[in-house]
């Protein structure tokens, strides 16, 4: 990828798009699909279709795909979606529970905590749930999926900034044992 296509970035560009094609699908009873509309929102905006869970993703795909569906490359900001159904955020979950560690967002219900009953609450990772296993170098781990039922995400034009892994401790990264 080049200068040119760097030069193009746009902050907020997928969700300003998803926002437009919502806007468009919701102002006629009969029009058209939310899908349809998105691609119509504005030239130049890709449409990639994003790979179903459970499925294996490197931690780069894993990344792009959260920063496209919401918009913002601070993950605490991600909604994820939990074996039952639930919703939530790293920083929602922070901002409710202080001391928790953000990451655990990803891997544990916290309407239902860890003794949960699993036919209840899955655990991530579960066979026959919905989970994309993120795989860095020597590691991968079981995350639940984003909250995001579209099976196409739209975003702009490729930039340096779509290589960079986002850095989740014990997710995309070691996770940091404090020294002594
Ligand atoms: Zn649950």
């Amino acid at each position: 990828m080049g200068a040119q296509e760097a030069m193009d970035t746009m902050p907020q560009r997928n969700r300003a798009v998803q926002r437009e094609a919502r806007k468009i699908r919701d102002r006629q009873d009969n029009g058209p699909s939310y899908t349809e509309a998105r691609s119509s929102v504005r030239r130049g905006q890709r449409r990639v279709r994003m790979l179903p869970a459970p499925a294996m993703v490197d931690t780069t795909l894993w990344a792009r795909y959260g920063r496209w569906v919401f918009g913002t490359d601070d993950w605490q900001q991600w909604l994820f979606r939990t074996g039952c159904g639930h919703t939530q955020s790293p920083r929602d979950v922070v901002m409710a529970i202080p001391g928790t560690r953000p990451e655990l967002a990803l891997t544990r219900c916290f309407r239902h905590g860890p003794g949960a009953d699993a036919s209840v609450c899955p655990p991530v990772g579960s066979p026959g749930t919905q989970y994309y296993s993120v795989f860095w170098w020597h590691a991968k781990t079981a995350v639940f999926p984003f909250a995001f039922d579209e099976p196409y995400v739209v975003h702009g034009p490729l930039t340096e900034a779509d290589d960079l892994d986002v850095v989740v401790p014990g997710i995309t990264r070691p996770l940091e044992v404090p020294a002594g």
